[in-house]
C-alpha cells in the first residue's frame, strides 16, 4: 500500500509510521504535517532516510497541499489534530479549524469527491463521561470540552462523506494512549519527566478521575487492522481494558522513578472534568485485535524510555512550554 499519514510527526502518528514500515515492508509512506509545537521532526529520526518514507511540510485545512499530497495514495490515515483537552478551554478556534474543517478537507471538502482514497480517523473522549459499564459504538456523543467536542464533529463530518459521497471511511475511537514521543504535555510523559526533575507533579482535583490507558503500540496495531480489515462507514472502539484511577497512575510513576510521594501537588480540578471514560471494545476483537503489551510492563518501558531519551524531551519542555505551563499551573 501507498499511505498518507496526517500528522505523522505526532504522538501516535510517529509511532503508527514506525509500525507500518516495520509491519509492511512493502508499504511507502507520506506524512503530511504542520509541524505544530507538538509535531516533532525528531519523532522520526530514524526513518528519515528510508526510500520508502517522504515527508511533505503542509496543513490538511490547505485543499491543494491535500490533493497533491493524496496524489495516487491507496488510503488516507489521519493523526493531525490540536489534541490537548486544557489547551481547547482556552485557544479553542484552533480546535474547530483543524480537527473539524480539517476533515472536511481530507474527505474531499466543497467538491464531490471523483476518487476518494479510504480514510480511517482517529477521535477519542466523544462518548463523554461514563459513570458503569462501557460505551459501545451505538451509544450516544456526550462531548464535553471544544477538544471532544471538535473530535465529534470531525467524526460526524467523515460520516457524512460516506453516506453521501461513498468516501470509504472507518473510524477509530480509542481510549487514553502512552508510550514514547509523546509530547510532555500530556499526563504520563509530564509526570515522569517532572518525577525526572524532582519537581512537583500538578495532579488535578481528587485525582479519582479514571482512564482506561492503552500503550500506543497496541493502538497502532489496532488501527493498522481497521485499516486493511475495517468495514467501511462502521466505527471500532480501542480500549486497552486497564482502568486506573489517576492518582494510582501517579504513584505508580513516582515508584517507577524512585521518587517520593510528597512530589504529588494537589491542583484545582480542570472545568468540566470528566470522571470516568470506558470503551467497550468487542467489535474490535471479533476482527482479531487484543492489547498485546500489559499496562505494567508497557509503562515501566515507556519511563525507561524517558530516563534513556532526555535529549528528546529536554529541549520541548523550555520556551513555548514553560510559559504555557507557568499559566496553567502557576497559580493554581
Ligand atoms: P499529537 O498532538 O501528538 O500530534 C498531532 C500532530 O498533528 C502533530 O504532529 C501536529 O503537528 C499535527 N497537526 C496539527 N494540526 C495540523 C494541521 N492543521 N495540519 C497538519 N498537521 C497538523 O496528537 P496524538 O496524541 O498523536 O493524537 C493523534 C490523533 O489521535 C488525534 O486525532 C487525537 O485526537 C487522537 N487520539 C489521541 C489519543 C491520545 O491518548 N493521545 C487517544 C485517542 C485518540
Amino acid at each position: 500500500m501507498k499511505l498518507l499519514v496526517t500528522g505523522g510527526a505526532g504522538f501516535i502518528g510517529s509511532n503508527f509510521i514506525r509500525h507500518l514500515l516495520h509491519a509492511h515492508p512493502d508499504d511507502r509512506v507520506v506524512n503530511l504535517d504542520k509541524l505544530t509545537y507538538a509535531g516533532n521532526p525528531a519523532n522520526l529520526a530514524d526513518v528519515e532516510g528510508d526510500p520508502r518514507y517522504s515527508f511533505v511540510h503542509g496543513d490538511i485545512c490547505d485543499a491543494k497541499c491535500v490533493r497533491d499530497a493524496a496524489r495516487n495514495v491507496d488510503a488516507v490515515v489521519n493523526f493531525a489534530a490540536c489534541t490537548h483537552v486544557d489547551r481547547s478551554l482556552v485557544e479553542p478556534d484552533e480546535f474547530l479549524r483543524t480537527d473539524v474543517s480539517g476533515v472536511f478537507t481530507l474527505a474531499g471538502g466543497r467538491a464531490r469527491p471523483q476518487d476518494p482514497a479510504p480514510a480511517a480517523r482517529q477521535h477519542d473522549e466523544v462518548y463523554g463521561s461514563i459513570a458503569h459499564g462501557s460505551s459501545t459504538e451505538q451509544d450516544p456523543l456526550h462531548p464535553s470540552n471544544p477538544y471532544s467536542a471538535s473530535k465529534a464533529g470531525g467524526d460526524l463530518l467523515a460520516l457524512s462523506y460516506w453516506h453521501t459521497h461513498g468516501v470509504p471511511v472507518v473510524i477509530t475511537r480509542s481510549s487514553n494512549n502512552f508510550g514514547p514521543y509523546q509530547y510532555p504535555e500530556k499526563v504520563v510523559p509530564l509526570f515522569v519527566t517532572n518525577a525526572l526533575d524532582h519537581a512537583p507533579l500538578p495532579l488535578y482535583g481528587d485525582g479519582r478521575n479514571v482512564r482506561d490507558w492503552l500503550y500506543v503500540l497496541d493502538n497502532c496495531a489496532a488501527i493498522d487492522l481497521v485499516l486493511r480489515r475495517g468495514r467501511d462507514g462502521e466505527i471500532y472502539n480501542i480500549g486497552g481494558g486497564h482502568e486506573v484511577e489517576n492518582i494510582v497512575l501517579t504513584r505508580e510513576i513516582l515508584r517507577l522513578t524512585a521518587r517520593p510521594d510528597t512530589l504529588i501537588r494537589p491542583v484545582a480540578d480542570r472545568p468540566g472534568h470528566d470522571r470516568r471514560y470506558s470503551v467497550d471494545s468487542t467489535k474490535i476483537r471479533q476482527l482479531g485485535w487484543a492489547p498485546r503489551h500489559p499496562f505494567a510492563s508497557a509503562l515501566e518501558t515507556t519511563v525507561r524510555w524517558y530516563q534513556e531519551h532526555e535529549t528528546w524531551w529536554r529541549p520541548l519542555k523550555s520556551g513555548e512550554f514553560r510559559a504555557w505551563y507557568e499559566r496553567q499551573y502557576g497559580n493554581r
